[in-house]
Order: C-alpha cells, then structure tokens, then sequence
C-alpha cells in the first residue's frame, strides 16, 4: 500500500452559529486504506464528510482532497460519493444512470460498460433504477461512484438493509478496488462490520476525535471484561482466580471483573463441576467505542 494521503484533514472546526460541530479534527485516509468514522448522534461525522467532500466551505483548519481543494470541481471528479438516500427519477434505467455519471465524470458513454459488468448489474441494464431490490440499487449507486476511478470514496451508511450476502459482495467489490488504490472513507453505525471491514477506527464525539486507531487497538482498550455464575466457590477462592480484578457477589450469584476472561472461564469450570448461569459481558469494538465516549477527553493513538 501506498501512504499517499488522498484526504488530509488538519485542524477543522465547523459551528452552526453558536453551535460548534467540529472542534479541531484531523483525519487522514491513504491510498487503498479504508478508515471507518464511528460516533454518537450529533458527534460531527456529517459536518465532517461534508466539508471533505465539498457540500459545505470551510471555516477553519485544512482539507485536501486528492492532492486539491474539495470545492474545486476538478478536485471533486476524483470522488466517488454512495449516500444511503439518493432518489432517483421514476423513469431512469440503471444503464442510463451509470453512462450519466460516466459523462458527468468527463468521460464517455461507453465507460459505464466495464464498470456494470464489475458490480454485476449487466443483466439489469434496462431496469428501472426503483424498481430494483436495496441491494441492487446499491450497486448502481456504488457503479456510478466508481465509474471515474474515484481516489477517493465516501461511503455513508453503505451496507443498510442489505443481507449478509449482499454485504459481502459490497465489500468484496470494495476490497478490489482498494488494491488498485482507491481510499475509502465509511460513516457506519455498524460498530462490528466497521470493525471488520477497515483499517482505522475514528471515533468522534463532541466534535472532536476520541481515538484514531487499529480495531484491534480499540479493543485492547475495553474496559473490564464481567463473568458472572452461580458457584459455591467462596469469596476467597474466587479472588485467588487468575486475572481477577474484582468479586461480586450476593448469595450464590458471584459477578467477577477480569482482563482476561478466557484464563478465568478455564479455572472456574475446572474447580467448581455444579459452576451454572455462566455469562461474560463486555467484549466487543462497540464497548470499546462506549467506553471512549463516555471517558472524556483521553485521546488513543494507534
Ligand atoms: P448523526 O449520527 O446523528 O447523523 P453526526 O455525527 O453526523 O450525527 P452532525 O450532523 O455533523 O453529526 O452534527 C453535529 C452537530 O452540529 C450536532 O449538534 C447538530 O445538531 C449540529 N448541526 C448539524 N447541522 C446543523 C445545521 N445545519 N444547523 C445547526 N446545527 C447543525
């Protein structure tokens, strides 16, 4: 992979009058890198796509997009946008709206041809953009996001209402054209795909960025893991346990808090056979984001 940035984000703050959107973010996404942006309701993420992309002008701080300046339209031929709630007229067809976007791009009719047949909708040529299933209609959105060969690809919620196979062809697609070195820049509420799908976790709120990091490092940063059951073990031989940080319990019902659950899990069934109710919480990227947004101010790096 290439590290060329094709978007640099330096320093942006964005208010709606007396309220401020973005509070100095910085966002980088390289070429043939996929970076998910995850956050709360009103954390900036749309401000923030939309001063990347060119829909809004920017206030203050730096933003290039593939080497310009977004609000360029030269700049912006370089972007390929897929936005969960683009209409399309009633009576366009999907090879129609793919060659339109070929040649709004600059390029000619013909370009639609290679790309359709990439995302598999050749068969559909003369359908009736609403008459096709969510996840047809996906992949012509995504076609003609791609038809210029973007650097640069926004993705806004991209997999909604799709079924698991039709998620996986999106990103299987995706995952193509990233080798070729197209970046990618995903908005998604889906805490587990994101976490599957990208290379970097950015994570905002209050308009500012929490963490920016590897999946993987964002869960390493989970809180306490917490295994409950119901045992006869005593307080004692339970807090003698490896990697137990803290003991519960009330009755026979014990909540133990441990980094390391799966150490645990092991010496729990081993010494107490009758052990029932077992349960571990706490264990996924969607805590990890829960955690960071609710602990204020602790930036992580990766
Ligand atoms: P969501 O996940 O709900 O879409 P978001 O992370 O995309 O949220 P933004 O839409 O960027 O967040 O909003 C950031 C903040 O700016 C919010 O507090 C929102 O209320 C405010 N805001 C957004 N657009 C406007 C606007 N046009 N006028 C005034 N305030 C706005």
């Amino acid at each position: 992979m290439t590290m060329e940035e094709v978007l640099k984000v330096r320093g942006a703050r964005h208010r709606y009058g007396d309220k401020v959107a973005l509070d100095g973010v910085d966002l980088d996404v390289h070429a043939g890198e996929c970076v998910a942006l995850l956050g709360p309701n009103g954390a900036g993420k749309t401000t923030l796509v939309n001063l990347a992309i060119g829909l809004l002008s920017r206030q203050a701080g730096e933003i290039t997009l593939a080497g310009g300046d977004p609000r360029h339209a030269a700049t912006r031929r370089k972007l390929g946008v897929v936005q969960q709630s683009l209409g399309f007229p009633n009576t366009m067809r999907v090879g129609e709206a793919v060659s339109g976007a070929a040649v709004r791009a600059g390029m000619t009719r013909g370009a639609a041809g290679p790309i359709l047949a990439e995302v598999g909708l050749t068969d559909l040529l003369k359908q009736r953009v609403v008459k096709l299933s969510g996840g047809q209609r996906q992949r012509v959105q995504l076609a003609m996001a791609l038809v210029a060969d973007p650097a640069l690809l926004v993705l806004d919620e991209p997999t909604v209402g799709l079924d698991v196979p039709a998620r996986r062809r999106f990103w299987d697609l995706l995952a193509e054209r990233r080798a070729k070195g197209t970046g990618v820049l995903v908005t998604t509420h889906l805490i587990e795909e994101s976490a599957a799908v990208a290379d970097r976790v950015v994570v905002l709120a209050n308009g500012r960025v929490l963490a920016d990091a590897r999946p993987d490092v964002l869960v390493d940063r989970l809180p306490d893991r917490t295994v409950s059951a119901r045992t006869t073990l005593s307080g004692e031989q339970l807090s003698r346990l490896p990697g137990v940080v803290s003991v519960d319990r009330e009755g026979e019902h014990v909540r133990l808090t441990t980094r390391s659950p799966e150490a645990l899990l092991r010496r729990l069934l081993a010494e107490d056979p009758a052990l029932a109710e077992l349960r571990v919480e706490g264990a996924g990227l969607e805590e990890a984001v829960v955690a960071l947004t609710k602990a204020s101010g602790t930036a992580v790096a990766a």
